[in-house]
């Protein structure tokens, strides 16, 4: 299921790509394997998946420690300042970086374990109050700021757009998102890249990657339904 799974949806953003015009090598897919079991992971890794995205600290920690270190992880969810520790040092890139408190913490943890903390700004583009996340207009202020933290690299901007029935409703998101992040690199601030453009998840990802998205996160459209019931 897996297999077939990734196969149909590589091939949906091959021609996505195509679409849009893009290079299909620009665009990264992330599995996102939250709630599933590490043999589901390993079985994504036969069929030569090496990107994962999780969403709990804790989960995440614990499937770290059970796989291969070969494995490139995106911790993508919110993330408690008391559960930094499990974060930092273990993820290569962080996408939910969303609150300066949490900037201050993931600096400290780093600093701690002497490494440099890759992380996105996430952006709660269309101000849902369910979501966490900088407003699009204090993102440029908040990346000037995060910018002088030694031990933290911005790489770009993340984004979960609203839950819609017709996708194409989110197109503008990803339009303003993509906008945003010209906008910020156009600053030219030391130590940013907005190379990361994080946006489209499995009902949506083809638009997203049609307005420019870099990183893609998929997890039903790989894994099947998740059950939080267990
Ligand atoms: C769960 C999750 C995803 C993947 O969602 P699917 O709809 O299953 O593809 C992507 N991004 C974030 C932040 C998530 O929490």
């Amino acid at each position: 299921m897996i297999e077939d799974n990734l196969k149909r949806t590589e091939e949906r953003i091959r021609e996505a790509c195509e679409r849009a015009g893009r290079v299909y090598s620009d665009v990264t897919l992330i599995a996102v394997s939250k709630t599933k079991p590490v043999e589901m992971i390993e079985e994504a890794v036969r069929c030569g998946k090496r990107e994962f995205g999780e969403n709990k600290a804790q989960e995440f920690k614990e499937k770290y420690d059970l796989l291969q270190k070969d494995l490139i992880w995106h911790f993508i969810g919110h993330l408690q300042t008391n559960k930094v520790k499990y974060v930092v040092g273990r993820a290569s890139l962080i996408h939910s970086l969303d609150s300066l408190h949490l900037a201050e913490e993931i600096e400290l943890e780093s600093a701690k374990k002497n490494v440099i903390s890759n992380v996105l700004l996430e952006i709660n583009f269309a101000n849902e109050v369910s979501k966490f996340g900088f407003k699009p207009e204090e993102a440029l202020e908040m990346v000037r700021i995060i910018s002088k933290f030694p031990h933290i690299c911005i790489k770009g901007l993340m984004t979960v757009a609203p839950f819609v029935e017709d996708v194409e409703n989110n197109r503008k998101v990803f339009k303003g998102m993509k906008n945003l992040s010209v906008d910020i690199k156009r600053e030219n601030i030391d130590n940013v890249s907005m190379a990361i453009l994080s946006m489209g998840m499995t009902n949506d990802y083809e638009v997203a990657i049609e307005e420019g998205a870099t990183h893609v996160r998929i997890g039903t459209g790989i894994f099947g339904e998740r059950d939080y019931s267990i």
